[in-house]
């Protein structure tokens, strides 16, 4: 099964992203911060990551950027996964260089397939 590392400041919704997609057979990692997000990549190089926004000390935006520049985790797609639901956030976002866009809060039903387009 893919390799899913979850990155959000906010355990609650680490925990309940990281439930839903164990339950649906896939490897979950999780990491806390963008830096934490920085050093689980490099070692296990995720199928996908999945990336909160805000987040202290290095936002979504700051660690996608860092992992994008460097070498080895240049190629893992990441996806930002947020509550900023603004006119026009989604379209920015995807400019910015996130492969894809989700909304904070889940909807556990349809999660685990909205993880596995992104994988394809
Ligand atoms: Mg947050």
């Amino acid at each position: 099964m893919p390799t899913v590392l979850i990155v959000d400041d906010n355990l609650l919704n680490l925990e309940l992203a990281a439930d839903v997609l164990e339950l649906a057979g896939f490897d979950v990692m999780m990491a806390s911060s963008g830096r934490e997000s920085i050093e689980k990549a490099e070692q296990a190089i995720p199928d996908l990551v999945l990336m909160d926004l805000r987040m202290p000390e290095m936002s979504g935006l700051e660690a996608m950027q860092a992992l994008h520049n460097n070498q080895i985790t240049s190629n893992i797609p990441v996806a930002v996964l947020t509550a900023s639901a603004m006119k026009g956030d989604e379209e920015r976002l995807l400019q910015s260089g996130f492969s894809a866009y989700l909304q904070k809060p889940i909807d556990p039903s349809r999660f685990a397939d909205q993880v596995t387009e992104l994988i394809k």
